[in-house]
């Protein structure tokens, strides 16, 4: 059976989680969020945990390698199965190349590009108030954000990047995007 992942990029806060869920709950997909992942490594004090959690509060990334095995794992479980939204990962180039790679019954739906400007963002993840939401890791993960992350854009440019415009009503964002993305879904 094949295992139809649908990747959500966009810069921090631009609502990639809340959308996430609500969409991959209408479509039963399983919703992976490698940075609600790390944080409860980080809650738990796991190996992994102990190592991420002074790179959460730096607001760096985490190395390819540790994310790419938690991500590889995660995959297998039986609810990802039907397919996965991936949010916050791939968030470099090769965690992207490591999707090419891992078996012929992935494959890659669709590519969700959220656009919000960045004073937006900024007033976005200070009322959420995560504990790597302090002006200071905000600034570094908005670095990381275009020197890591923005790259992907391009590399997955082609018929199914979709963008959508991540200002607005969190009801209006939904609809747009459900109606986006239904020619992807089988
Ligand atoms: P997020 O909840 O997606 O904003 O992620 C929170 C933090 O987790 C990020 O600032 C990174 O430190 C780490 N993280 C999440 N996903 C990844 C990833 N794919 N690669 C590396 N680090 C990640």
């Amino acid at each position: 059976m094949s295992q139809g992942l649908i990747i959500f990029l966009g810069p921090p806060g631009a609502g990639k989680g809340t959308q996430a869920e609500k969409y991959s709950e209408l479509k039963s997909l399983a919703h992976i969020s490698t940075g609600v992942m790390l944080r409860d490594h980080v809650e738990n004090g796991t190996e992994l945990g102990i190592i991420a959690k002074d790179i959460l509060e730096r607001g760096d990334l985490v190395s390819d390698d540790l994310v790419i095995s938690m991500l590889q794992e995660r995959l297998k479980e039986e609810d990802a199965k039907k397919g996965a939204i991936l949010d916050g990962f791939p968030r470099t180039i090769p965690q992207a190349e490591s999707l090419q790679n891992i078996g012929e019954e992935i494959q890659i739906s669709s590519v969700v590009v959220f656009e919000v400007p960045e004073q937006i963002l900024i007033e976005r993840m200070l009322a959420r108030g995560r504990t790597d939401d302090n002006e200071e890791t905000i600034k570094q993960r908005f670095e990381v954000y275009e020197k890591e992350v923005a790259p992907l854009i391009s590399f997955y440019a082609g018929d199914n990047l979709i963008k959508i415009d991540g200002v607005g009503e969190e009801g209006d964002i939904y609809s747009d995007l459900t109606m986006k993305l239904e020619p992807y879904l089988k």
